[in-house]
């Protein structure tokens, strides 16, 4: 039986945060909000008073990993009644998962368009001890200044906009995160500023398709204005961005990245797929022949730019040869790290009515073949900037070593190197020892240490 919170009385959460960065910046809005209710931030996640899942429904191994998380705590939460469990972000917002979660012994429910409305959720669920389901299923207005609690100094993301308008025919994203809107320019900037004041050295701009910001705004202001305005920010060094749409990527938008001093020369651009019949099938409204013009300029404007990419095998309706296609792109335009993925049937989108579903099989072995042919270009691009010199910002202790440092190139190639802790914060020049296929080795220069 769960109490009202009474004065002075201490209470601690912990938030199970899965899927994109846009639920990794939702996350911290939520600490901040509950931090405001004088919450406690519990690592024990055995121990915490209220445990918020924020999840990922993009594709259905992510699902599979809450459902899995949640039935373990809803066990917990019979020898532990007085905890609370709430379930919110991508997930919640399908009609299927709440009738699922709601059996499941869940608590609270809410959507990803009423975040802010978490402490009222969590009080009325404590003074009714009945379930509080509250999914909004329309966004409202962006709202701002909601309290946010960022994790690490360094490095912070930044919501550009929210929702997407594109209805890619395998994305359930259009369906949880709604329409497209832009937050005022005045916002974002204000925001940058103060991360910059407070020590952060790099932001990351978020949105489903960066490059379409500022529609709808009520003055005329596009994504390469807003990159300008972010690159004069005093006291930040680096100003990132995802993710590219191709088919909204505007010669304007190069330009700028080019001409700018912050502005990371690494663009993720996904291109998912290399046959024009499935990028027609998945309503991508661009050819392979647009994606390699596209590159042709990315790279000829922007000396040294790094180009990424998502990747689905297995669409509907993918032949083999559809599929030798995408190896084909991938051999042409030589990616420098891609994220590649078995495509996933999301219900309620128009692929999953689509024919010719692919076999598991035949998908799994069209991934291995593309992991080991991005693998093989990722370590020879990589391999070749061994001997090269540099300029890294120090982000923290190599997560796999912590005896090393790890960094990261401009254009976001991870190296380690060993140096003393107080390099950490700081942008120094490296020379690459070795290219590997997911990062390099390095070893600083001069007398930086
Ligand atoms: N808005 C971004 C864009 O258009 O590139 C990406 C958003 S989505 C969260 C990240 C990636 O997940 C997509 O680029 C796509 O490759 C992949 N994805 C989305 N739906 C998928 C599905 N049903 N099956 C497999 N992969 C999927
Ligand atoms: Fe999904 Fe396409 Fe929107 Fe990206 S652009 S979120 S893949 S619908």
């Amino acid at each position: 039986m769960v109490e009202p919170h009474k004065i002075g009385e201490k209470l601690t959460y912990q938030i199970l945060t899965y899927g994109c960065q846009m639920n990794v910046r939702d996350s911290e809005i939520i600490s901040g909000l509950l931090a405001n209710m004088g919450y406690e931030e519990q690592s024990s996640i055995e121990q915490a008073d209220l445990i918020i899942f924020n999840t990922c429904s993009v594709r259905h191994s992510a699902e599979n990993k809450v459902y899995s998380k949640l039935g373990q705590y809803t066990k917990l939460k019979k020898s532990r009644p007085h905890m609370i469990i709430a379930f919110g972000g991508c997930m919640a917002q399908l009609p299927e998962v709440i009738k699922k979660v709601k059996k499941m012994g869940v608590d609270i429910i809410f959507g990803t368009h009423n975040l802010h409305e978490i402490p009222y959720l969590v009080e009325k669920f404590r003074e009714t001890n009945k379930k509080v389901i509250q999914v909004w299923q329309e966004h409202g207005e962006v709202i701002e200044s909601l309290p946010s609690h960022r994790k690490e100094g360094l490095s912070a993301f930044v919501n550009i906009m929210y929702g997407c308008n594109n209805f890619c025919s395998y994305c359930i994203v259009p369906y949880t995160r709604g329409r497209e809107r832009s937050r005022h320019p005045r916002d974002i900037i204000t925001e940058v500023e103060k991360l910059a004041g407070s020590g952060f050295k790099e932001v990351t701009f978020l949105g489903q398709n960066v490059n379409s910001y500022g529609k709808g705004l009520s003055e005329s202001f596009d994504f390469a204005d807003l990159l300008m305005m972010a690159d004069k920010v005093e006291g930040l060094e680096r100003v990132r961005f995802m993710t590219s749409h191709p088919k909204d990527m505007s010669d304007k938008l190069i330009d700028t990245i080019a001409n700018g001093n912050k502005l990371c020369e690494h663009i993720h651009v996904p291109l998912q797929a290399g046959s024009n019949k499935i990028l027609r099938k998945m309503n991508r409204s661009y050819t392979k022949e647009h994606y390699l013009d596209l590159v042709g300029k990315m790279r000829e404007r922007i000396p040294g730019v790094a180009i990424t990419s998502d990747l689905i095998v297995g669409f509907p309706g993918e032949t083999e040869d559809d599929f030798l296609e995408t190896l084909d792109m991938v051999q042409k335009v030589r990616f420098d790290a891609a994220f590649t993925f078995l495509y996933s049937i999301r219900s309620g989108t128009k692929a999953a009515l689509m024919g010719e579903q692919v076999d598991q099989a035949a998908k799994k072995n069209r991934l291995l073949r593309l992991n080991q042919l991005q693998y093989s270009i990722a370590a020879e691009l990589n391999r070749g900037l061994e001997g090269s010199i540099q300029k890294v910002l120090v982000e923290g202790l190599s997560k796999t070593n912590e005896d090393k440092l790890m960094a990261r190139t401009r254009n976001n190639r991870i190296v380690i190197f060993s140096g003393p802790k107080s390099l950490i914060g700081k942008l120094i020049s490296v020379r690459i020892t070795k290219g590997k296929t997911f990062s390099m080795f390095a070893e600083t220069i001069g007398d930086q240490v």
